[in-house]
């Protein structure tokens, strides 16, 4: 018996009153996937970090979750992270289900989740 794992639902509900101000309930539908323009090898692509497309409470929400472009925890990256939506091209931007925006493979935030 192990803990039971919410639904993405639960998930979004839960994790937009922790956030409070409900931003998270404009993180559905992302999925971004950008060009290629690849930084120093090993980076993930700057288009990753554009939010120019993005409203300014997208933006803000993106930042409440503290997304960053290269994971700062060892083991947790978006491409490991359940609501990873992995790009056609290995070199191009990936998307999540939670987080609006292009996101970066080795990126992270505070709503990473084991991939099941
Ligand atoms: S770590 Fe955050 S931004 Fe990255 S895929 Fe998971 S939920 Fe999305």
């Amino acid at each position: 018996m192990g803990i039971r794992r919410p639904t993405r639902r639960q998930f979004v509900q839960l994790a937009a009153a922790a956030f409070s101000g409900g931003l998270l309930g404009t993180f559905s539908g992302c999925g971004r996937e950008q060009a290629d323009s690849s930084g120093p090898a090993g980076s993930p692509p700057s288009e990753c970090d554009d939010t120019v497309g993005l409203s300014e409470e997208q933006r803000q929400a993106r930042d409440a979750v503290e997304y960053v472009s290269v994971t700062v925890v060892e083991g947790q990256r978006c491409d490991n992270c359940d609501f990873w939506e992995p790009p056609s091209r290995p070199d191009a931007c990936g998307g999540c289900e939670v987080v609006e925006g292009p996101i970066a493979a080795p990126g992270y935030c505070a709503l990473w989740v084991a991939m099941s």
